[in-house]
């Protein structure tokens, strides 16, 4: 049997007609960027994470440039995130001139561990950015007490937790700034590059509202230097289709993730955990096993594919070289990335293909 990592194809075959329909629409209409398609979609998702404002833009690692820009991040200033998240986070922080400060993340949850925050606060610290890292939103309360005691922004990365909980509030109405990506491959995702911010300050959505389309305040009026990072219409026209089904994919993730939890629970691997405090949205599955290259292989041979989120830390990635931060930096990161694997996980993935791939799995062990 053959098992993808993820296969958009099935998903699109389950709403082809209405997708066609719209798409066909938008071009009859010649409403390419922005426009009514775009505020229709703002408004839906707006309302869908419980926030006042969506502002629609073109890419997930926009949408965290434009919010460190509008919280008026600049030269100099420092950062706080985890070393373990997808290049973007930090790349926004270098895109402002500031400076990523890591802080590691928790054994239990892979998330930013709230505990390491305080002493990696200086005088220079502007902004916390927690990542919801799988789907699974960061232990927040305790990050925004922090956050306010010493007067920093919060702007989560809930990039790969569209629709996620953290006591029962949805992700973009629990931060003062939260971010969303709309790359094909999440939870919820476009037919080409995406994203929003989504806020409840006024204030702030104003400004990323100007930002993204070259700091207008009003058509030839520019107000601030901004840039062009506007949605396109064909992406907030499917993003509002697919967006009525988001509750039924992640119901049907979390379906697949149980399969997977008691299937695997005898195997030699460590399953994902949900903390008390979330509803996680499994964007990725990850696994922990001690002899990952074997179990890739053994996968891989039997048409099962995987993935790995991310096998090398930031702090480590040649990019960020100039940081001076070696390995030893951030222990509990660097043994995590050594170990993980990322299973297929999608909402269409079948229990037969589950049952296929804990076999494998199962097998590989026995074979050691
Ligand atoms: C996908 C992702 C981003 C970047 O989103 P793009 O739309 O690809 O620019 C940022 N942070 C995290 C955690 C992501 O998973």
């Amino acid at each position: 049997m053959n098992v993808p990592f993820l296969d958009l194809r099935r998903q699109y075959l389950s709403i082809k007609k209405e997708i066609n329909l719209v798409i066909q629409k938008v071009i009859d209409d010649s409403a390419f960027i922005l426009g009514n398609y775009v505020g229709e979609f703002e408004k839906n998702f707006a309302n869908y994470c419980n926030a006042k404002h969506c502002i629609g833009v073109n890419s997930g690692t926009s949408a965290l440039r434009l919010a460190l820009m509008a919280a008026g991040i600049k030269q100099g200033d420092e950062i706080i995130l985890p070393p373990n998240t997808f290049i973007a986070t930090a790349e926004a922080i270098s895109l402002v001139n500031a400076k990523p400060v890591f802080v590691d993340i928790d054994q239990e949850s892979f998330n930013i561990d709230p505990k390491k925050i305080e002493v990696a606060i200086t005088p220079k610290t502007k902004a916390i950015i927690p990542v919801d890292l799988y789907g699974q939103p960061a232990d927040l309360d305790p990050i925004i007490e922090i956050a306010e005691k010493n007067n920093l922004k919060v702007i989560e990365d809930a990039c790969q937790a569209h629709g996620a909980e953290y006591k029962n509030k949805k992700t973009g109405s629990i931060s003062e700034i939260t971010c969303f990506s709309f790359y094909p491959g999440k939870n919820l995702g476009a037919y080409g590059e995406g994203g929003a911010v989504v806020t409840n300050n006024e204030e702030f959505a104003e400004k990323i509202r100007m930002l993204r389309d070259h700091g207008q305040a009003k058509k030839h009026h520019h107000k601030i230097i901004g840039d062009n990072c506007r949605l396109e219409g064909i992406q907030g026209a499917v993003l509002n289709v697919k967006l009525k089904y988001l509750d039924v994919w992640i119901e049907k993730r979390r379906k697949n993730v149980e399969v997977y939890n008691r299937l695997l629970k005898d195997a030699e691997v460590l399953t994902p955990k949900e903390e008390g405090y979330a509803k996680h949205v499994y964007h990725l599955y990850v696994i922990l096993t001690e002899k990952r290259s074997r179990l890739i292989q053994h996968l891989n041979d039997n048409g099962v594919l995987t993935s790995m989120h991310y096998p090398v830390p930031i702090h480590l990635q040649p990019a960020y070289s100039h940081l001076g931060l070696k390995e030893g930096s951030f222990k509990v990161t660097e043994n995590f990335t050594k170990k993980i694997v990322s299973l297929p996980m999608f909402a269409e993935l079948s229990e037969e293909e589950i049952v296929y791939v804990a076999e494998k799995i199962k097998e590989s062990s026995a074979n050691s």
